[in-house]
């Protein structure tokens, strides 16, 4: 295998020349006991088509396994063993069976750590080659995902968390209930951002983007909502729609959804002024949570402050909350 290596924004490297959506067979060879995969192409086999012509070498004792072999097990009858016989057909055509049937069966090769490897040992990417399994295996997978979501420090981790958590208490009495059909007929059944075929049906392979995260206190939306396929959310997740959609993309989106462009574009994230404040104080005061509430009044004038809204509060809830 050539090792010919290209970079992309992962900063891993993959191994030019593998096919990302072959499917593989594995078998172990009869004779010498050796694991082999044969590369079989993107169309899986039928076990019937296999059986009457496949001829598959071993790669270290070059036995060939075909319905045209005897058997090689020593210790079986010669009836047993002949490749004519009854038994050995049967013994063929469960063999062919087994490593082609279902898609569970086959094999696959990473283009990141260039192993072959069960199909198992990847994730699920619905739309890609006949087995819909990702191009990388799990273990490359987490290394790309360390890349792409560094770990920040716990205090970070903590106050993003926080943030997080408070503005989505803040918007949530706004957020309209998304009708995922109309959803799915807006954006043509696609990821927005790869463009993948998504089934309505499978809940686990698409997500609805915020486009405008909630981070940002806008509630989600008819307007402010896109179809992505789950892996994709994953890497938009609260990023400000300019920092993770192209400028196409974003004129697209503004199109599709009536998102405003000008704000959708914008470099820095802007904060929601036209929500309703003081409602919105009120609902998060209410809403019963184990923390102390002393704490959560800090956390939520901390936000008040830093999102310039304090000028947006009644009389009565700047007192409330000890703000002038
Ligand atoms: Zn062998
Ligand atoms: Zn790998």
């Amino acid at each position: 295998m050539t090792r010919r290596k290209t970079k992309n924004r992962t900063g891993l490297s993959r191994i030019e020349g593998i096919q990302p959506h072959d499917a593989w067979v594995g078998f172990i060879c009869l004779n010498c006991g050796t694991l082999n995969n044969v590369n079989i192409g993107n169309t899986l086999i039928e076990p019937k088509l296999a059986y009457d012509n496949y001829k598959w070498n071993c790669s270290k004792c070059e036995y060939v396994h075909s319905k045209d072999s005897d058997l090689p097990f020593v210790h079986w009858e010669e009836d047993f063993r002949l490749a004519k016989s009854i038994k050995a057909q049967r013994f063929w055509e469960a063999f062919f069976r087994i490593a082609t049937e279902n898609p569970e069966a086959y094999w696959k090769q990473c283009n990141a750590c260039g192993r072959i490897l069960p199909f198992a040992a990847f994730s699920r990417h619905s739309g890609w080659g006949p087995l819909e399994r990702q191009m990388e295996c799990r273990s490359c997978k987490g290394a790309i995902n360390a890349v792409l979501n560094p770990k920040r420090t716990k205090q970070q981790l903590h106050e993003s968390s926080v943030r997080r958590r408070i503005a989505d208490l803040l918007v949530e009495g706004e957020n309209e209930k998304i009708d995922i059909k109309d959803l799915f007929k807006r954006f043509d059944s696609k990821c927005f951002k790869t463009h993948i075929k998504l089934d309505i049906k499978n809940r686990d392979s698409y997500q609805i983007d915020h486009i405008l995260p909630s981070k940002w206190l806008y509630p989600l939306k008819k307007e402010n909502s896109c179809l992505l396929s789950s892996e994709a959310n994953e890497s938009k997740k609260g990023k400000w729609p300019s920092e993770f959609y192209k400028n196409n993309e974003l004129i697209e989106l503004a199109k599709i959804t009536g998102a405003d462009l000008f704000l959708i574009s914008s470099q820095v994230p802007v904060v929601n002024t036209n929500i309703n404040v003081n409602r919105c104080v009120e609902r998060y005061l209410r809403v019963r949570e184990n923390s102390h509430l002393p704490k959560r009044i800090k956390e939520l004038k901390k936000i008040l402050i830093d999102y310039d809204l304090v000028s947006k509060l009644s009389p009565e809830n700047k007192k409330l909350l000890g703000l002038k």
